[in-house]
This record gives C-alpha cells, sequence and structure tokens, in this order.
C-alpha cells in the first residue's frame, strides 16, 4: 500500500505526475481541484459559491476541503492514495495528520515539483486554451501562485522539515517523462 502526496505551484505538473504514478502504482488519484471542478456542474447554491472562489485562484474554505478528503480517505485509505492539491493550507495539514494517525496511516511519499514563475506562466497559460480551465487566464495567475507562496509552500516546508526521509524534491522545469522517470526511480529504490 503506497500514500503519497503531491506539492507544486499550479503548472508545475503535479496533477500529471499524480495521474501517471496512480495508473503506474495502480493506487487512487484524489485531485480536491478535479472534486471541486466536478462539484460545480451542480449548479447549486455551494456550486455558484466555489465558482466565485475558484475563478479568482482563492482558495475555498479548509472545512470544505477537510470533509472532502476525509469522506474520500474513508474509502481510499486501505488501498493506498495519491493526494493532489491537499493538503494546501497548515490546518488542513493539521487535520490530514489528526485523521491518518487515527486510522494508523502513514505517508509514504511526498513529492514537491518545484518550478520558477516565468515558466510557470507560460504553461498556464498554454493549459489554459487546452483545457478551457477558468481558472488558468492571465489575471489569476499572480493570486494562484501568491496562494501557493503565502499557504502552500509553507505547508511543504513543514513536511520538508518534518519528514525529511520521505520528502523529495522534484525539478519541474525537466520534460513530464523526465520527471516520471526520477518519482520512479525513488519509488523502485524503497
Ligand atoms: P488545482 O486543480 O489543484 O489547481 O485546484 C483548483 C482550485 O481549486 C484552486 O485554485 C482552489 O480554488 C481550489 N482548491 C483545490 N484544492 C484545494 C485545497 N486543498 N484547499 C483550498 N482550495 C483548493
Amino acid at each position: 500500500m503506497t500514500n503519497i502526496i503531491f506539492f507544486g505551484p499550479p503548472g508545475a505538473g503535479k496533477g500529471t505526475q499524480a495521474k501517471i504514478i496512480s495508473e503506474y502504482l495502480k493506487v487512487p488519484h484524489l485531485s480536491t481541484g478535479d472534486i471541486l471542478r466536478k462539484k460545480l456542474l451542480d449548479k447549486d447554491n455551494l456550486a455558484n459559491e466555489l465558482k466565485k472562489i475558484m475563478s479568482s485562484g482563492n482558495l475555498v474554505s479548509d472545512d470544505i476541503l477537510n470533509s472532502i478528503v476525509s469522506s474520500r480517505l474513508k474509502k481510499d485509505a486501505s488501498t493506498g492514495f495519491i493526494l493532489d492539491g491537499y493538503p494546501r493550507t497548515l490546518k488542513q495539514s493539521e487535520f490530514l495528520n489528526n485523521f491518518l494517525n487515527e486510522i494508523s496511516i502513514s505517508i509514504n511519499y511526498i513529492f514537491n515539483i518545484k518550478i520558477n514563475f516565468t515558466i510557470l506562466k507560460d504553461r498556464i497559460i498554454k493549459r489554459s486554451s487546452e483545457e478551457s480551465r477558468e481558472d488558468d487566464n492571465i489575471n489569476v495567475i499572480e493570486t494562484r501562485y501568491n496562494e501557493y507562496l503565502n499557504s502552500t509552500e509553507k505547508v511543504s516546508n513543514f513536511y520538508r522539515d518534518n519528514y525529511s526521509n520521505t520528502y523529495y524534491e522534484i525539478d519541474g522545469s525537466l520534460q513530464i517523462d523526465e520527471i516520471t522517470d526520477k518519482i520512479k526511480k525513488i519509488l523502485k529504490k524503497s
């Protein structure tokens, strides 16, 4: 059973790698961004609220995310999981750690895909035309990147400092298959 967290700023390729590794290990891919985007299709009050927050590049509340992830992990925790896009705040990581402790499950690998803002901006603009995601336009890139710097980077630093034997930094400027190879090598090593 393998439990993995992927970190990285928007556009770093964490979703792509999480999907590839999920198929490689045959472990469920839990992307909170994908789950939230599916909820937008409901067109109810919650969906309208989420749409406002997500299209502006801000973070959805910790309570909503913690409840989404814990209900999914109750199902997937026994088979392993790949978390993509969660935890994004220190409150979420606290919640996750308590939740996993209670069910005696630990994280085996934390991959932090690092990339600089210039490469990232170009990639997000390209992805925006391919996937027509409303939150990928130039106006919200900065908000999303700042959310990453203000919140999520603190979370990945927390794991780097406290879980150093499971934490790996990966160069996100490499090609997709090069990044995948690096990740697979790490998975094979242990
Ligand atoms: P992503 O596809 O991971 O880039 O997520 C798209 C958007 O969904 C983010 O910009 C946030 O608005 C929201 N979102 C996804 N995961 C989280 C999270 N863990 N906490 C708060 N908001 C999130």
